[in-house]
């Protein structure tokens, strides 16, 4: 038995006659209850309307640059009586009224999809709880989305393996990395005064103090998520989540016990983890990132393998701390796809603080003994066999895609475990969204909390997209390198009509005040318009310097506006304005013959 239903478009607020843009859906075609049929836009929102019934589509009457209000007919369902049945017993039935599935602000738990509502299931059994929106995964993605999104009036289910919130970032990565480097500044810092007079005697480290103070700036910013969850009634669940349907999460917590959580829409930010060598013993002083960040004791030899930005940024935490340090690494340039410019300065001040920096080198073999890990090495400038106290595997990272029973879902997941998107960070499957490290390059915090204010809004209902056009890139290394933008490389490769002004630090009065004027401030312009297109930075602080830059990408500045912004004096961000006029010619800090 069957029965026939009209599918119209429900409560949109106060919107008529608003643009059919997708019709997602056609006739003959068999759709699940909750899923989406049309979407529509409206000038300040885009709305999905949802199946209100699982049937098979009789009949369309709407299609795509129709205008429609609360009310209009979208199409005919023939709705076989199981169906309805489960429907109903899934939160009753929903005649044609429900609201959209991307309504802001719409919390009614009897609007929220069927559990086990995925095409592979039989009858939905409930499930032990529903949300509008699950945010899998609480690092600066995932809070951030979390966040934004209750602001916005959803309904917000956090899940998190471990107890603390602040994924990779906030617990194992730039935050407890960059604690760590601060120290190692300052001992490097005061070492390095002798030769200018002022000598301190060499520094005693507390590791279990050095290690707890680390720790308190994490718990500090950790502490402050949990409080901001709290106050925003975000609900955290911790327990290992996987989907096991479209619209349904399983979360296992740490004895083993399963629960499932239904959703209406998804933002997965689960991030990613470091990737391993293959074929290395199993040994704890064979160290990732995280077992790195752990300082119980100063190893006397460290090698770390791997010349990217994190490897080197533990090079030089270590070598600061006291270790002798050998860094290889695998491709002929450290932080490979940076300006050889930008990285030589650095280069040259890891060959003065470690025992060795190889590039085009290989780790061949790894032999455990008691008292030290024996290596050696593969490639034309490979050292000979050596022996270290710890090694830090530092070879990339690996995004968490396949780890997440996205087939159930039915979103796309690519080999390597990225998960595509688009603009407006969706996945293949139109509720669910991602974000962060797991959507691919750059893996950086900064680009996932934005991912995740675009999702948590698009969720929301609202009209954006992820366009920024440039994310700024860091290595926290001493001296630190930044960019922006177009490199010199990419210029060079993409034929980009190009013109750089290059300003060194050796000429800025602030850097030879703090005895570090190896740097240098590059700026690109494209010369047809004059704007900027790229920035590097290298030298202390470059990190905070390259911030200005990005702005002046985003803004479309050229290289007037930047020249003649007063920078103030003397800092590093004069720098910044003198590369500008070294472009433009009208420099007087330096010598450029007429042009
Ligand atoms: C040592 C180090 C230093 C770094 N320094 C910097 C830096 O200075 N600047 C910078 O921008 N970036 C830095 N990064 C990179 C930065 O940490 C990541 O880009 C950022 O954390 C990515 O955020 P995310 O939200 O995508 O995911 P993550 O921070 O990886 O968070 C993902 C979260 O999802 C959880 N999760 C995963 N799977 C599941 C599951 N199945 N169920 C429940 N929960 C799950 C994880 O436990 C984790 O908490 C550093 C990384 C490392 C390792």
């Amino acid at each position: 038995m069957s029965t026939t239903e009209e599918v119209k478009v429900p409560d949109i607020g106060d919107f008529e006659d608003v643009d059919v843009i997708e019709v997602l859906v056609e006739t003959g075609q068999r759709v699940e209850r909750e899923q989406s049929l049309i979407t529509l836009e409206s000038d300040k929102a885009t709305l999905e309307v949802p199946a209100p019934n699982a049937g098979v589509v009789q009949k369309m009457h709407v299609s795509v640059g129709d205008k429609v209000s609360e009310g209009s007919l979208i199409l005919t369902l023939e709705v076989a009586e199981s169906d309805g049945e489960a429907a109903a017993g899934a939160g009753g039935s929903q005649g044609g009224e429900q609201p959209a599935a991307d309504e802001p602000g719409d919390t009614d738990a009897s609007e929220r999809p069927a559990a086990a509502s995925g095409p592979e299931q039989g009858a939905p059994a409930p499930a032990d709880a529903d949300t509008d929106l699950v945010v899998l995964g609480s690092g600066p993605g995932g809070y951030t989305a979390a966040f934004r999104a209750a602001d916005l009036g959803l309904e917000v289910t956090l899940v998190e393996r471990y107890p603390d919130l602040g994924g990779v970032c906030l617990n194992v990565g730039c935050i407890p990395s960059k604690a760590l480097l601060h120290a190692a500044k300052v001992i490097t810092d005061a070492r390095e005064m002798a030769d200018h007079g002022v000598r301190f005697s060499d520094p005693t480290i507390d590791t279990g103090r050095l290690n707890g103070w680390k720790w308190s700036v994490v718990k500090t910013l950790t502490d402050g998520l949990a409080g901001l969850a709290k106050r925003r009634k975000v609900t955290v669940i911790q327990g290992t989540a996987r989907f096991a349907a479209p619209h349904e999460l399983q979360i296992e917590d740490a004895d083993g016990k399963a629960r499932r959580l239904s959703f209406r829409q998804a933002i997965v930010a689960a991030g990613s983890q470091p990737a391993s060598l293959p074929d290395l013993p199993d040994d704890p002083r064979i160290m990732d990132s995280t077992a790195a960040l752990e300082i119980d004791q100063i190893p006397k030899t460290v090698l770390v393998v791997g010349g990217g930005i994190i490897g080197l940024e533990m090079a030089c935490m270590y070598a600061g701390l006291g270790s002798r340090v050998t860094i290889v690494e695998l491709t002929d340039s450290l932080m490979p796809g940076t300006d050889p410019d930008l990285v030589k300065p650095l280069r040259k001040r890891l060959e003065k603080i470690c025992d060795g920096v190889h590039t085009g080198t290989a780790v061949d073999q790894v032999k455990a003994n008691k008292a030290s890990l024996s290596v050696t090495f593969k490639g034309e400038n490979a050292p000979s066999r050596a022996r270290f106290d710890r090694i830090l595997v530092s070879i990339g990272r690996r995004p968490n895609g396949h780890r997440i029973g996205a087939d159930k879902a039915g979103f796309e997941v690519d080999d390597k475990g990225f998960i595509p998107v688009d603009q407006q960070m969706r996945t293949s499957v139109r509720h669910i969204f991602a974000i962060g490290d797991i959507v691919g390059a750059p893996l950086l915090a900064h680009k996932a909390t934005h991912q995740g204010k675009v999702a948590a809004e698009v969720a929301a209902g609202e009209r954006r997209a992820f366009q920024a056009r440039v994310v700024p890139a860091v290595a926290f290394t001493d001296p630190e390198v930044a960019w922006a933008g177009v490199t010199e490389q990419e210029a060079k490769q993409q034929n980009l009509n190009y013109g750089k002004g290059v300003f060194p630090w050796a000429a800025n009065g602030r850097a030879l005040g703090m005895a570090r004027s190896e740097g240098q401030t590059k700026l690109l312009f494209d010369r047809d318009s004059g704007i900027i297109i790229g920035a590097g930075v290298v030298g202390a602080g470059a990190g905070d310097l390259i911030a200005e830059l990005a702005l002046a990408i985003e803004m479309g500045a050229d290289a007037e506006d930047i020249a003649l912004t007063i920078h103030p004096h003397p800092t590093l961000s004069e720098t910044v304005g003198m590369a500008a006029e070294a472009y433009q010619g009208t420099i007087t800090d330096l010598y450029m013959p007429r042009r």
